[in-house]
């Protein structure tokens, strides 16, 4: 008989929610409705230096704000609690000394530094960089006494060196990956808090999940996972990789390059029904003249896992203002456009706290709008000669628009006081005041040289908005910085 459909979403709280978790929630939900099945909320935050309890709520805030509605969760519980691996630490380690005991894991000294320095030749050497080996061999009593003298060390999963892993991936199909591929990954850290690997296949184990249904780039993460279920005497579930969404261009979805923030589509007043309706379009394509308009009962009702094809989905934001207008005409009554116009413009007390800080600039209520206008548009109107140049030249403003917009990722908080911290740090690293920075910020972000004070303007945006409006900026001066991706938006919290 065929196991009850369990499925997740598990998203490590390390950074804003990205619109590909979303398309992977609702998926994840029409699978579980579709089968009669259980949708589970995990929250993977085995990455303690990264996760935060702001990203999280945010995570869930978002999926509240989709109307994904998840069975089991953290804020939920359920059978399998707690939901969050962060409050699991004690159920991984029983398996970690598992698969030490069995000798299918092994204690690993290596330093950072020789690790680099392994790294740093294979790459020149035009080899893959991966774990050479070098405690593998290590005896079992010498591993034990330096563990014992207290020296730091990871544990890692023993990987064959020959043959393949195969498996049937339902988009897919049939998969081989060899061996020698797939590195020696680090399950246990030396902090002892388990990797993602681990406490991913230890939790989808003990929360008794059927169809791990997932982005295409952890396809590259799932021989571990079956080896790992190989080791423990498992049955691993089957797995069920989503292709990519991809920009217009066909790359790839990156905050780097497109807003791909939940918080920027809420700040731009895209409806949570339009959201849903244009993701379900993605797996649900309606014949000839049929209706496109679907709600999210009605998208899972046409929803089929088999219909999904790996050619991918387009990210087509054309299409989406198009649904969201449709939605606005003709699904909201007159009262219930108001409301949301209304709950639009007063999230997180933006109107509220705007029009506060308007109060001493203007003489009457009709100067309001010129000078708030800015935190409730998409972009802002600017050109090159927008910017102030009477005591800058072109290249310092660029200098100072491409350091700002790095500061983005680079900043924990958010906040009036942090912002103007790092600002302030900024400038100083470019050997200016920021007294010569601010004023290039101001145009920016609020598209005027005189407006509402800058940094509690840019956190009434949010840090999507300022992204967004910096990239813009940077892009005037042709100064795009080539910052290398990092794994944020694919691979958090390993
Ligand atoms: N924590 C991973 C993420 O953030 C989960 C990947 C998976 O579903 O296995 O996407």
């Amino acid at each position: 008989m065929s196991r009850p459909v369990r499925v997740r979403i598990a998203p490590s709280p390390t950074g804003e929610p990205h619109v590909g978790t979303l398309y992977t929630a609702l998926i994840n939900e029409a699978f579980a409705r579709r089968h009669g099945g259980t949708f589970i909320l995990r929250i993977e935050d085995t990455d303690q230096s990264r996760s935060t309890p702001d990203s999280e709520a945010k995570i869930m805030d978002a999926f509240a704000w989709m109307g994904l509605e998840w069975d089991e969760g953290p804020n939920k519980g359920g059978p399998h609690a707690p939901y969050r691996q962060s409050e699991r630490k004690a159920i991984y380690a029983g398996y970690a000394d598992k698969l030490l005991a069995d000798g299918n894991a092994f204690r690993c000294f290596c330093s950072a530094e020789r690790l680099e320095s392994v790294r740093a030749a294979q790459r020149k050497a035009n080899i893959p960089p991966q774990y050479d080996g070098h405690c593998l061999t290590l005896p079992p009593a010498e591993a034990e006494r330096r563990v014992a003298e207290g020296e730091p060390h990871v544990l890692r999963m023993k990987v064959p060196r020959h043959g393949a892993c195969d498996f049937t991936d339902g988009v897919y199909g049939a998969v081989s990956m060899p061996w020698a591929s797939i590195d020696m990954q680090v399950l246990v850290k030396s902090d002892g808090m388990p990797t993602y690997h681990l406490a991913n296949v230890v939790d989808d184990t003990a929360m008794e999940i059927s169809h791990v249904i997932r982005g295409e780039e952890w396809m590259a993460s799932t021989p571990k996972h079956i080896l790992l279920y190989t080791y423990l005497g498992l049955t691993p579930p089957d797995f069920i990789h989503l292709p990519l969404m991809r920009a217009l261009d066909r790359s790839k979805l990156s905050k780097r390059r497109n807003p791909t923030s939940t918080s920027w589509f809420q700040a731009q007043g895209y409806l949570p029904e339009a959201m849903v309706n244009f993701l379900g379009l993605l797996f649900v394509r309606p014949a000839e003249g049929e209706e496109e308009i679907m709600t999210k009962a009605e998208f899972i009702e046409r929803f089929d896992i088999g219909s999904v094809s790996k050619a991918g989905a387009v990210f087509d934001i054309g299409k989406l203002d198009w649904l969201n207008a449709r939605w606005l005409r003709e699904r909201l009554t007159p009262e219930d456009f108001l409301n949301r116009v209304i709950g639009w413009a007063s999230a997180d007390d933006k109107f509220q706290l705007g029009l506060e800080s308007a109060r001493t600039r203007i003489d009457k209520f009709a100067d309001l709008a010129p000078l708030m206008g800015f935190l409730f548009t998409g972009s802002v109107p600017i050109t090159r000669e927008s910017f102030p140049t009477e005591k800058l030249t072109e290249a310092q403003v660029s200098q100072i628009l491409a350091a700002t917009f790095a500061l983005v990722e680079k900043l924990p908080e958010w906040t009036e006081a942090s912002l103007f911290e790092a600002v302030k740090a900024m400038s100083v690293d470019l050997g200016m005041k920021a007294r010569d920075t601010t004023p290039v910020l101001f145009v920016a972000i609020t598209g005027s040289r005189r407006s509402l004070p800058l940094f509690g303007s840019m956190a009434l945006l949010g840090r999507s908005v300022c992204r967004e409006r910096l990239r813009a900026a940077v892009r005037l001066f042709e100064a795009v910085p080539e910052v290398p991706e990092d794994d944020t938006d694919s691979e958090p919290g390993i």
